[in-house]
């Protein structure tokens, strides 16, 4: 199985926590859009923004739930 080597690879309907709030108060997102830039929805309010990948990367926290492509990375060694 190929191993991907991004630090931080997103799939589709993950849902992201990023370290600060959104300005209606929430701080999780739903992934849906992938590329250079990465499409998310704000859970709380429905607010759909782009954020280049390297922006989201610094800004995330955790992932609250994987997407169904989302792998588990048992065979990542
Ligand atoms: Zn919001």
């Amino acid at each position: 199985m190929v191993t991907l080597k991004e630090p931080v690879p997103f799939f589709l309907d993950d849902v992201v926590r990023l370290r600060k709030p959104h300005p209606c108060g929430g701080y999780e997102w739903t992934v849906v859009r992938l590329g250079a830039d990465i499409g998310l929805v704000c859970t709380t309010c429905g607010r759909r923004v782009l954020l280049p990948r390297r922006e989201l990367e610094r800004r995330l926290k955790t992932f609250v739930s994987r997407g169904p492509e989302y792998v588990a990375p048992e065979d990542a060694q």
